[in-house]
């Protein structure tokens, strides 16, 4: 079997060839992020356009370093949902056409769930597993029992980690800064707080009395902009210059995020245990997204998994961000359980808003 996977849904054109057994036969990427970092954030319409200027030659480039020639495919899987509704447009109108012409089923793909199968491509992972996805646009534990059977423990019930790290960094105007200049916003925070005393601000994790496995970051946004403007004025600097202590935030807003993140963790996975969701001797932990790069925080997710006797799996950083690779094997995936694959495509829609399985995450309240 032979998928050819296509990724437009956020600000990537991406496209990979992959095989049943997770070799990834060829793949390219094209991204926007250098564009969109000057407009400090995604510009729907740019998105689109870019996506539009660069599909075919993705697809193609993706197509010839695999050596597989389209006949070949069993069939072609997108990303149909989440996302931004005008870079899915993209992505969904290039592959209907493609299928109609060569003839292959389709297999829509859940952004999301791509994202938490790709360990399986990696690594011998079997159901159930525990994932969670933090990164620029999401930020969700779940309960993976099955390639489409997911239940949803928990989820940001405002931003994403990404998102305010993002926002934190443009704040404290990273971009000039002479070492982070081309770096995103939560990277730069990385390398800046190895230069700062995380304990130097004292910033309370969000949620500390929710029972649940819920995440917030806008107020923990809005705590170290105070502190910003408050340190602007001490230091008597004009908004968007460089702090003398913005490496001191950068590690207090991390070691907060870390917190937070790894406390609403162990509470999945206690509970996962305790409603033995999770095979006890052998209850395994994946995290992927963009923030799961962050070395700190992964720090932090590694104590949690080795206090409840855990495996804590990561994908690299490659795999952890967007690419087209994850969308070939969740294609490969659905193929082999037989969800899913189209041979009619009529009615088929893109869905900007779509949760990912059942939300359970009220229960896990009530039960904590
Ligand atoms: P989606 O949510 O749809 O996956 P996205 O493009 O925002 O969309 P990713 O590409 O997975 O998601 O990740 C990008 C995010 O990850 C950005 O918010 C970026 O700041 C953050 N990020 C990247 N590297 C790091 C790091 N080392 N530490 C913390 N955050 C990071
Ligand atoms: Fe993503």
């Amino acid at each position: 079997k032979l998928v050819l996977g296509i990724e437009t849904s956020c600000d990537d054109t991406a496209a990979a060839v992959v095989d049943e057994t997770g070799n990834i036969l060829g793949e390219a990427i094209h991204s926007q992020t250098e564009v969109h970092l000057k407009t400090g954030g995604i510009v729907p319409s740019v998105a689109q356009q870019l996506h539009k200027e660069n599909i075919q030659r993705i697809v193609q480039a993706a197509l010839s370093s695999s050596k597989v020639c389209p006949r070949e495919l069993s069939a072609v899987a997108t990303t149909v949902k989440p996302g931004l509704a005008l870079s899915l447009g993209v992505g969904l109108s290039f592959s209907l056409h493609l299928v109609d012409q060569l003839k292959k089923p389709f297999i829509p793909i859940h952004h999301m769930e791509a994202h938490a199968l790709t360990i399986r491509l990696l690594n011998k992972v079997d159901f159930p597993f525990l994932v969670l996805l933090i990164s620029g646009g999401h930020c969700l534990l779940a309960l993976v029992r099955g390639v489409s059977d997911f239940l949803l423990l928990g989820k940001s019930l405002d931003i994403a980690p990404g998102d305010m790290l993002d926002k934190v960094a443009r704040r404290l105007s990273l971009i000039k800064h002479p070492e982070c200049s081309t770096m995103s916003g939560g990277k730069a925070i990385e390398h800046l707080a190895k230069q700062g005393n995380k304990l130097h601000f004292d910033i309370k994790p969000p949620m500390q009395r929710a029972k649940n496995c819920d995440f917030s970051f806008s107020g923990l946004q809005h705590v170290v902009d105070r502190i910003i403007t408050q340190k602007e004025k001490e230091e008597g600097i004009q908004k968007g210059e460089i702090l003398a202590s913005a490496a001191h935030i950068a590690a207090a807003v991390q070691h907060t995020t870390a917190c937070h993140i790894a406390k609403r963790t162990h509470r999945a996975i206690l509970f996962c245990k305790q409603k033995r969701l999770l095979t006890p001797s052998n209850a395994v932990l994946v995290v992927s997204g963009g923030v799961a790069s962050n070395l700190y925080i992964r720090k932090a997710l590694e104590i949690v998994t080795n206090a409840t006797e855990c495996t804590l799996l990561c994908p690299p950083p490659r795999l952890c961000t967007d690419n087209g690779i994850m969308i070939a094997w969740n294609g490969i995936e659905r193929l082999r359980a037989g969800v899913g694959v189209l041979h009619n495509t009529e009615g088929i829609r893109y869905e900007p808003k779509c949760p990912l399985g059942v939300d359970i995450s009220e229960e896990v309240g009530e039960a904590a």
